[in-house]
């Protein structure tokens, strides 16, 4: 999202300030796992997580974190990619990784089921790819 598209959320939210424009933009378009975690800490306090999260699954964004979820061509992804030799146990933490993310997910899916149906169900279907593609 554009700085001009978080300005118009904000803007349309009543809301100041959101940690992406108070803190270090490069976390949130970061290559090291420690500093994506970072962005997404932040994003779960940011009051427009959920808008945020809708904006980017409508956009398929193609990376960064958005929404407290960190996206990789479009798609939700449970982590960056190690680079270099795969490590031993890289299929076990692939698995953990993803069935948080998946289960991270579902509970954000069912805080939405009222609020916002259409956003719901976009989850839902992240969560299915995920699921599927583990
Ligand atoms: S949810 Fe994260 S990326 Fe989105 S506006 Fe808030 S802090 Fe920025």
């Amino acid at each position: 999202m554009t700085v001009l598209g978080l300005a118009q959320l904000a803007a349309q939210s009543a809301v100041d300030t959101v940690p992406c424009r108070e803190f270090d933009a490069d976390l949130w378009f970061a290559e090291e796992q420690a500093s994506t975690d970072r962005a997404q800490a932040l994003c779960r306090q940011c009051p427009l997580q959920a808008a945020c999260l809708s904006e980017a699954l409508t956009r398929q964004e193609p990376c960064g974190v958005w929404g407290g979820e960190l996206f990789e061509r479009g798609q939700i992804v449970a982590a960056h990619k190690p680079k270099g030799r795969p490590r031993k146990d890289a299929e076990e933490v692939a698995a953990r990784a993803t069935a948080r993310l998946a289960q991270r997910l579902a509970e954000v899916q069912a805080a939405l089921e009222e609020e916002r149906p259409e956003l719901a169900e976009q989850l839902s279907d992240a969560v299915l790819e995920i699921v599927g593609a583990a």
